[in-house]
């Protein structure tokens, strides 16, 4: 018999046997709604003015394509701490906190998890109900127990944070908290700056590893009032991890760049779990890329091209903004009991509508609309070309 006889066939996650089925579909009219990449007023996925540039000059240098440290290079690490914490924060300079090049922010989660298994193995790790599919996969994989703690409120189109704290409140101390630090993936519903002023000294309180995922920096507020719940935990002297992902905020998809940062109470901490994290990267992958990361350190690390850069993702911010106040407004009109108004207070990338998974399949079938089954859509693949017919398939779906 086959080695591979064995194998328990499981199906793909819901996005990429929708993907996989959009594909599939030769009718011309065809509208995707159910992926996670930003498209920007003419449908495409754009090439950003600094990373062109950036491009350019990476290429007239005409360096070679040498292996870059396990960590990556120290003005790329230097440039992702600045982003997080701020430039000027007082922990820069305290030497605690250990950044790390990762493959993406998967890699960064999945690197950060293998930390976390050699120093608690068998914890619990705790996210949000619901969250990114990945997250769930990818901690049950680095052995651990995941559980949810609710967060989604359908009522209101936010967080129901009191329900959130009392079921963190009863986690064994030790467990592990996957929070998004903003624009949550895939609800929209972000804590306010009030809550996570209550939950961060919670964690403390209570034991809890916070394990933050940014993977939307400056899409919701801008790039310093969305990385605020980071630079709280800073603040806040406890030991926690971030995973940051420039896979949209650069529209570097393909490219795979992200970071690890782990924050640890002192020096000798951060050298510590520096040197795990590292023999980890060297164990799973040895190296991480090249060109998209030296793309993104020659954006972070000259003034000129970082100030068009954060100019150019505010336009991105600005134009996904203006899709959902159209789509609230004009959705709430007809539907006005559907709770529609929440798409304008929702953040980031994603909305979640409402949508039973029976009008999420109608919405495919007879509109040609692709959204999750949760109801899930990427407002950021909504523009002023089709805006029109997404309001038309979603008011004809729920009809
Ligand atoms: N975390 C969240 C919440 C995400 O939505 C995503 C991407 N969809 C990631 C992490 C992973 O990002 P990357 O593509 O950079 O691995």
């Amino acid at each position: 018999t086959s080695l591979f006889a064995g194998i328990q066939d499981a199906p793909l996650d819901p996005i990429m046997r929708l993907f996989e089925a959009f594909n599939a579909d030769t009718r011309p009219g065809k509208l995707n709604l159910a992926i996670g990449v930003y498209t920007d007023a003419e449908g495409k996925v754009p090439r950003l003015r600094a990373v062109q540039e950036a491009e350019k000059r990476w290429i007239e240098k005409g360096l070679p394509k040498t292996y870059r440290p396990i960590e990556g290079t120290k003005p790329f690490r230097d440039a992702v701490q600045a982003l997080l914490f701020g430039d000027g924060a007082p922990i820069l300079s305290q030497n605690r906190a250990a950044t790390l090049q990762s493959v993406g922010g998967t890699g960064a989660l999945k690197i950060g998890a293998d930390v976390l298994a050699k120093l608690r193995p068998g914890a619990t790790v705790a996210v949000s109900d619901p969250t990114w599919e990945n997250h769930r996969a990818l901690f049950t994989q680095a052995g651990f127990t995941v559980t949810e703690y609710p967060y989604f409120s359908a009522d209101t189109g936010g967080v129901d944070y009191p329900a959130m704290r009392a079921a963190l409140a009863a986690l064994p101390a030790g467990s592990i908290v996957v929070l998004h630090a903003c624009c949550h993936n895939p609800t929209g519903a972000d804590l306010t700056a009030e809550e996570w002023a209550d939950l961060v000294p919670f964690l403390r309180e209570k034991g809890l590893i916070p394990f933050l995922d940014i993977a939307y920096q400056g899409f919701g507020i801008d790039l310093d009032a969305d990385a605020a719940p980071v630079r709280l935990l800073a603040e806040s002297g406890q030991e926690f991890f971030v995973a940051s992902s420039f896979s949209k905020s650069f529209s570097l998809y393909g490219e795979r760049v992200g970071a690890l940062t782990v924050v640890a109470s002192d020096p000798a901490m951060r050298a510590k779990v520096e040197a795990l994290a590292k023999r980890l990267v060297r164990w799973s992958y040895s190296n991480p890329v090249t060109h998209g990361a030296a793309i993104v350190e020659i954006v972070l690390t000259d003034p000129a091209l970082k100030a068009d850069w954060v100019k150019e993702l505010g336009e991105m911010r600005e134009r996904i903004k203006e899709m959902r106040v159209r789509m609230a407004d004009s959705l709430h009109q007809r539907h006005p009991d559907r709770g529609f108004e929440a798409i304008k207070a929702q953040k980031g990338m994603f909305s979640y509508t409402g949508l039973s998974p029976e009008e999420a399949v109608k919405l495919r079938e007879e509109h040609e609309v692709y959204a999750l089954e949760t109801g899930r859509i990427c407002v950021a693949a909504v523009n002023t070309h089709n805006i029109d017919r997404v309001l038309d398939a979603i008011d004809g779906a729920v009809k």
